[in-house]
């Protein structure tokens, strides 16, 4: 669905060049969770941000389905960015004078979706907190309605930037089972950017980076499956 071929990205700073990303190849597909894991400094937000459609890469091709990211126009970018993914943020971003109802009904709104915002909610497993402000929610159910206002987007690409990392171990897996959920049941490729290797073992496919390279990618026979 998505691959990366040859993937460079260079920054300039001052007359000094930084290579964030080193011939980075790589498939994300639809119907698995994939785990980007890398440490700090490894070049995992560079790579988000090329695959949300935030940023270009310096050299190589992104290719969605038949179209070539790499050589959209500003325009056509947005448009990508606005149809294609979903983004979840490690700090929710939830509009705090608005419920959760209203968080997802509104982005369901800007995206001409017709269908509920309370399936969304009721897919995440908050039915009962309809009507409750963020101040309101524990930051596991913050996140769970950041969840179902991205899947309102009805994205293609569900992109979750360190999803887990403000929350308790517990809370977490609950969070990862939304993830495998969401990537067995819908049409919807997701990815989870994450430092914590411990988060490996629940996804379908890893691609892990160092130094801006891929150190090792494999597909997880046996996905340990959340109850
Ligand atoms: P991670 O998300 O894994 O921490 P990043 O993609 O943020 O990694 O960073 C990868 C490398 O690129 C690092 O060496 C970082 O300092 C550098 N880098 C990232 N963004 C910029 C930028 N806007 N300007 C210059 N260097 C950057
Ligand atoms: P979860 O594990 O799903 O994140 P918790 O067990 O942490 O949920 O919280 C259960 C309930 O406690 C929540 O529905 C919420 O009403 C309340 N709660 C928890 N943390 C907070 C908080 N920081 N602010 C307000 N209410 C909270």
């Amino acid at each position: 669905m998505i691959e990366f071929e040859k993937i460079d990205k260079e920054y300039h700073v001052g007359d000094q060049v930084v290579k964030a990303l080193n011939e980075v190849s790589f498939k994300i597909e639809q119907g698995k969770l994939t785990i980007i894991l890398g440490p700090s400094g490894s070049g995992k937000s560079t790579l988000l941000n090329i695959l949300g459609g935030m940023d270009r890469p310096t050299r190589g091709t992104v290719k969605f389905n038949d179209q070539l990211v790499s050589k959209l126009n500003d325009h056509e970018l947005t448009d990508y960015r606005r149809k294609v993914v979903g983004f979840v943020f490690q700090f929710y971003n939830l509009i705090p004078s608005l419920t959760a109802l209203e968080n997802v009904a509104i982005a369901a709104q800007l995206n001409n979706n017709d269908y509920q915002a309370e399936d969304y909610l009721s897919q995440v497993g908050l039915s009962e907190r309809l009507n409750n402000f963020p101040n309101q929610m524990s930051g596991g159910e913050m996140q769970r309605v950041s969840i179902a206002r991205a899947l309102s987007k009805k994205p293609k690409l569900l992109l979750c930037d360190e999803p887990t990392g403000a929350l308790d171990s517990k809370t977490s897996i609950k969070i990862m089972k939304i993830l495998q959920d969401i990537s067995k049941s819908s049409e919807t490729a997701v990815v989870m950017v994450t430092h914590n290797p411990k988060f490996e073992q629940y996804a379908d496919h890893v691609i892990r980076l160092k130094d801006g390279q891929i150190e090792k990618t494999y597909d997880n026979e046996n996905p340990k499956i959340v109850e």
